[in-house]
């Protein structure tokens, strides 16, 4: 009898009986130069199954147990992940600069678990996913690194065949050090979050404060930037805006710094990548909306420094919460969104990223037309949200553990996170039937509370056992799950269907 489908005749009975039972994943089937690869699972783990004659340099390149048949059971190791990806055998698997790619969604995948449902749903449409995205927040939070991340999510896509390309993200880095962990774990796209290295507190300054630090400023680059901007003016109509000197001289002692470091860190991809990169600009985590004026001096201002991003990310006007749907006027939102649309099409054709964008259900369709899907969207916590809702529908008892650990740690995690909901809100579970706990995941209090508390939850030593081991289990339960969640972020922003 033949395994793996029609390509490799390996005795499945003789497969069972050195590797016990264990299902194949039937898109992971692949050959490679004589050899059969898929990826296998038992009730305990995943594996890589390798079949091949003798001498084959594919199997040799895989480590893992040979048995007495000759085939190898390979586990899922940062060894095995560079045999896959880094030495060209499936180089699908590794992930790419996505610069040619019009719309591209980060899915971000906290627990190395949601690519599947992600590339589930994203499959269908003209969409490429930045499947591995994290932050070295998260990623403390996660106890992984980066090298986990991406390792991670290539073995997911060889278990689902995907080889439409995908991008990771080392998500707001705000130093070279950091930058360089993310390169050297191949990850292609880099958030530059330029918060703490531009000058934020001058947006508030009175006019005098600001032209006595401009005084002080380099009078070369200070005149440069007069005769660039002197005069001229964006838009038309009601929001049309004039680059006033004033304007020209706050922007300048605001972001002048964090534009030189953006060359600096631009340079440095560049040196190390090629053009094999992404460069996202972050301002997003800062207290005040970017005004558009501003963002069209950044935008400029990288330009002419010859700064190639690929993304630009503004923070908006309005609350963008998370786990929760947009908080504020959305007819402003909507007018000030168009004007940063423009921006990036009269200058270079940067994608417009919006950052905390999952469950932002109200300002989508906006956000799709505005920008004629020329955008990237960052989604991250509703995917673990999403193995939290799983959970509750499936295993009550750990649900209301994990809850609890949510409580005792709200405290701690407000000082990292902002919203606004009043847990007080949310019911004991200890009075709740098991029926009535997956609705709380519809619950914005509930939501919030899971959202920012995934860290303390996945450090806890009784919970993080229990949690992985249930994930393991209910698999498929968590695919369909991010893959419908999905579909409807895909569906809202306009995204078109393949
Ligand atoms: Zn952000």
């Amino acid at each position: 009898m033949k395994i793996f489908g029609k390509r490799a005749s390996v005795d499945e009975t003789v497969l069972h009986k050195e590797l016990g039972e264990f299902r194949i994943y039937p898109e992971s089937v692949f050959d490679k130069d004589g050899a059969v690869l898929a990826m296998a699972r038992n009730d305990r783990e995943k594996f890589l199954i390798v079949a091949a004659p003798a001498g084959n340099k594919v199997f040799a390149a895989f480590e893992g147990e040979v048995t007495p048949s000759g085939l190898k059971k390979a586990p899922l190791n940062a060894a095995n992940a560079a045999a896959l990806a880094l030495r060209h055998f499936f180089p699908w698997t590794a992930p790419v600069s996505l610069r040619e790619r019009k719309t591209t969604i980060g899915c971000g995948d906290r627990l190395g678990l949601a690519s599947v449902g992600h590339i589930a749903a994203i499959r269908h449409f003209k969409a490429t996913p930045v499947l591995a995205q994290q932050s070295m927040r998260e990623l403390d939070m996660t106890g992984r690194t980066y090298r986990q991340v991406v390792d991670d999510t290539v073995f997911l896509v060889f278990q689902t065949g995907f080889q439409d390309g995908y991008g990771a993200d080392g998500d707001h880095l705000k130093k070279i050090s950091d930058i360089d962990v993310a390169l050297a774990a191949d990850m292609p796209m880099i958030t530059l979050d330029l918060s703490e290295v531009m000058l934020a507190a001058a947006g508030d300054w009175s006019q005098a404060q600001i032209d006595e630090a401009f005084s002080k400023l380099d009078q070369a680059e200070c005149k440069r930037v007069m005769d660039a901007y002197h005069g001229v003016s964006f838009g038309s109509g009601a929001d049309a805006f004039e680059m006033t000197d004033d304007i020209i001289r706050r922007c300048t002692v605001m972001y002048g710094k964090a534009l030189d470091f953006a060359k600096v860190v631009y340079d440095h991809l560049k040196a190390k990548r090629g053009d094999h990169f992404d460069l996202e600009i972050s301002i997003d985590e800062t207290t005040s909306p970017t005004l558009p004026s501003h963002h069209y001096f950044i935008a400029r201002e990288l330009i002419s420094r010859g700064v190639h991003f690929t993304s630009l990310a503004p923070r908006f006007i309005g609350e963008f919460q998370k786990a929760i749907d947009y908080i504020g006027d959305l007819a402003e939102f909507d007018r000030q969104f168009k004007v940063h649309a423009d921006i990036s099409k009269a200058y270079g054709g940067y994608k417009i990223s919006v950052h905390s964008g999952s469950d932002k259900f109200a300002v989508y369709p906006t956000v799709g037309t505005m920008t004629g899907m020329r955008l990237h969207l960052k989604t991250a916590g509703t995917s673990w949200l999403e193995a939290v809702r799983v959970i509750a529908r499936k295993d009550p008892g750990l649900y209301r553990k994990m809850h609890k650990k949510a409580l005792a740690s709200f405290d701690d995690m407000l000082r990292l996170y902002h919203i606004t909901a009043d847990i007080s809100k949310i019911g004991n579970v200890d009075q709740m039937s098991d029926a009535e706990l997956p609705a709380l995941m519809e619950m914005a209090e509930a939501r919030q509370l899971l959202h920012i508390t995934y860290g303390p939850i996945l450090k806890d030593p009784e919970i993080r056992p229990l949690f992985f081991a249930a994930m393991f289990k209910f698999e498929d339960d968590y695919t369909e799950t991010v893959k419908q969640h999905f579909e409807k972020h895909l569906t809202l922003l306009g995204v078109p269907e393949k």
